[in-house]
């Protein structure tokens, strides 16, 4: 499942990849791009309107 309105992303920020997602969500700092898509994945199949 894949709400069309999750649109996530991965940044780079310095050593740390986080999730970033088109609704204005942000994932937690992670040190592996891997974790960071995870959470990105995670949330996309998350409850929409969730902050
Ligand atoms: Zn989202």
């Amino acid at each position: 499942m894949r709400p069309a309105h999750h649109d996530t992303t991965t940044v780079e920020r310095g050593s740390f990849a986080l999730a970033r997602c088109s609704c204005g969500w942000t994932g937690p700092a992670r040190r592996s791009r891997e974790r960071a898509r995870t959470d990105a994945r995670a949330h996309e199949s998350a409850a929409p309107g969730e902050a």
